[in-house]
C-alpha cells in the first residue's frame, strides 16, 4: 500500500485482509464496497484532501488523515516494521492499534 508514494504497508493479501497493521490499509479495506446490500458495518472514513507530494506533512505523511495520529507522529518518520508473519507496516502505533476489524 502506498500513500503519496511512500511505503505504508506490504504483505500477502491474505495477510493484509486479515491483519493490517497500518490504518491507512484498514482505510482502504473499509472502502471496498460489501456485495451484500443488507450488511451494515462501521468504517473509518478518511478526512480532509491529499495532501501536495511536493510538500508532504512532516513524520508520517498520513497523518493528517489519520484517525489515530498522535504528536509523535509529526516528529518522526515511521520505519517500515517487520512482523513475525513477514508482513512490513510504517506506523509507530501499529502494535498498540488493533486494526483487525473497524474500530467505532
Ligand atoms: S504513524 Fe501515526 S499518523 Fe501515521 S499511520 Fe501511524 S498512527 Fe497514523
Amino acid at each position: 500500500m502506498l500513500y503519496l508514494g511512500r511505503v505504508m504497508e506490504m504483505g500477502t493479501a491474505a495477510e493484509l485482509y486479515s491483519n493490517p497493521r497500518h490504518p491507512y490499509t484498514r482505510a482502504l479495506l473499509d472502502a471496498a464496497p460489501v456485495p451484500d446490500p443488507t450488511v451494515r458495518r462501521e468504517r473509518i472514513t478518511l478526512k480532509g484532501d491529499l495532501p501536495s507530494p511536493i510538500n508532504p506533512p512532516s513524520g508520517c505523511v498520513f497523518r493528517t488523515r489519520c484517525p489515530y495520529a498522535i504528536d509523535a507522529c509529526a516528529e518522526v518518520v515511521p520505519p517500515l516494521e517487520t512482523f513475525e508473519s513477514g508482513h512490513r507496516a510504517a506506523c509507530i502505533r501499529s502494535h498498540e492499534l488493533d486494526l483487525r476489524k473497524p474500530l467505532a
